[in-house]
């Protein structure tokens, strides 16, 4: 075993742990003994083998003399989180999220996210997709602390150029997933969109949509303003579900009308948007995904009611209603969605979300979420027996590795695939909290909520990034990933 050298660089004291994180792991060997090994198809007791940054072996009893023993006696050890919707260094014209990729990865491995797809913020007007991939690979390269990957980003028209820097991003860049948004000034219209779509099939690309009617949207915040109704309450009430359930049925026949394109719907709120959805795959409609965020699960809008902590609260689309929040619940119990993700773009409360104070129309959309995520869904989700273990695995990290074309490197625990496992303490509690939280906003929107279970240990290709919820990883450890083709294609 070889050690770097490189300790000052770690926050982590002298324990024999942390010493271990800066050593070269390429020829170091760990077994993770006596843990429950829970991926997407089941839960078995067995020990993980890691041999370098890979995963070599995963059965019960392994002995390796020359190993390092990593103790999980009465722990669950799952494959590391994959975030396929996060917005960090997000350029909003007038202001920045306040996590970059380095703070805003630290906060993810804190909360047992070992790869995230980050979304490209819109490049200026009458710039081409090609323009947002540089720009992002300045802002990521040499600061996540965890592997990543991009989405592209689609805005204002889809001319020949777009279309033909779509499938080159695609082929050079590994990245096979695009966005494009039904609302906001650069999104795209329906006939640019349908362009987008019959492309998409063609070069086996997947479209991911914020999907809300614009005209709806943009109808209700100008009376609204008009009325003298700027306060935070009203921000809901601007975007209601309706807006989110008609563009979902548009896109899926816009998709259908071109041979099922392989479409996947960001950040679903509503029971209304969840009807379309089932009416979709009743239709027999083909390569199509669904994503929602744990705040649409354990939010609601009652979060609007007082003026000034609902601005920390204000995203689109907004918090819902108590229906909502169990039919998505019941969505995710009975297999009819595919992934959670955290749309994580924070915005400090003390200083950016104050822009919204007194007209909620110009308060930075977003909140922070990124490091909440799996401790929330284990402690609100699989301890309430909402879902199971296997269904929290499927929906944080094999289904995204799956859909995103990062599977089976990600997204598993089995022989050959890299080394990214957390490892969850069933018996420890977690509060999040401004003061514990890891990223740059000032608030957690879930203070005050004391969860079951706790991250134990964080590993990323073999490294140990987190222990017990301290960051000992390096910056710009983080891989960017070229991605293969969607499993939805
Ligand atoms: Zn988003």
């Amino acid at each position: 075993m070889e050690i770097c050298g490189k300790k000052t660089r770690c926050r982590a004291g002298s324990s024999p742990m942390s010493t271990l994180t800066c050593g070269k792991v390429q020829d170091m060997k760990r077994i993770i003994k006596n843990g429950t090994v829970v991926n997407d198809s089941g839960c078995i007791k067995a020990d993980v083998l890691i041999d370098g940054e890979i995963i070599e072996k995963v059965a019960p009893d392994i002995g390796d003399p020359g190993a390092e023993i990593v103790d999980a006696e009465g722990k669950l050890v799952l494959p590391g989180a994959v975030d396929a919707h996060t917005h960090m260094d997000l350029d909003v014209g007038f202001t920045r999220a306040c996590d970059d990729f380095y703070s805003g990865t630290v906060a993810a491995a804190a909360g047992g996210t070992t790869t995230i797809i980050d979304h490209m913020a819109f490049g200026p007007k009458g710039s081409y997709p090609w323009h947002q991939v540089r720009e992002y690979h300045k802002l990521a390269d040499g600061n996540a602390v965890i592997d990543y990957g991009f989405h592209g980003v689609l805005q204002e028209k889809a001319d020949e150029r777009t279309l033909s820097e779509m499938k080159e991003i695609a082929e050079k860049e590994g990245i096979s997933s695009f966005k494009l948004y039904l609302t906001y000034d650069l999104m795209l219209h329906d006939k640019d969109v349908f362009a987008v779509l019959k492309e998409a099939k063609k070069d086996n690309i997947l479209i991911t949509v914020h999907c809300e009617n614009d005209g709806m949207v943009n109808y209700l915040r100008e009376r609204f303003g008009n009325e003298g109704k700027l306060s935070a309450e009203y921000h809901p009430l601007s975007r209601p579900a309706a807006a989110e359930a008609e563009a979902v049925n548009r896109m899926a026949y816009l998709a259908s009308e071109v041979g099922d394109a392989p479409l996947y719907i960001v950040h679903l709120s509503s029971a209304a948007g969840l009807r379309e959805v089932k009416n979709i795959i009743k239709r027999g409609q083909k390569h199509f995904g669904v994503e929602t965020c744990p705040q649409y699960l354990i939010l609601d809008d009652s979060m609007y009611d007082d003026p000034k902590e609902g601005l920390k609260a204000i995203m689109s689309p907004p918090l819902r209603k108590e229906e909502d929040r169990e039919a998505l619940w019941n969505a995710l119990k009975r297999d009819a969605l595919d992934t959670v993700a955290t749309d994580h773009c924070p915005f400090t409360f003390e200083e950016q979300k104050q822009r919204g104070a007194d007209d909620f129309r110009m308060c930075p959309n977003g909140a922070p979420g990124v490091e909440e995520r799996l401790m929330l869904l284990y402690s609100e989700g699989v301890r309430k027996e909402r879902i199971t273990l296997p269904q929290l695995v499927k929906y944080t990290a094999a289904n995204p590795a799956k859909i995103f074309g990062l599977y089976p490197k990600k997204g598993l625990i089995e022989k050959g695939a890299d080394a990214d496992i957390v490892i969850i303490d069933p018996d420890k509690k977690t509060r999040f909290s401004r003061d514990t939280i890891h990223g740059n906003a000032d608030y957690s929107c879930y203070e005050g909520m004391e969860l079951h279970g706790g991250i134990d240990t964080v590993m990323q290709r073999g490294r140990v990034i987190v222990k017990d919820r301290e960051f000992l990883g390096e910056k710009g450890a983080g891989q960017y990933l070229k991605r293969g083709i969607s499993s939805i294609c």
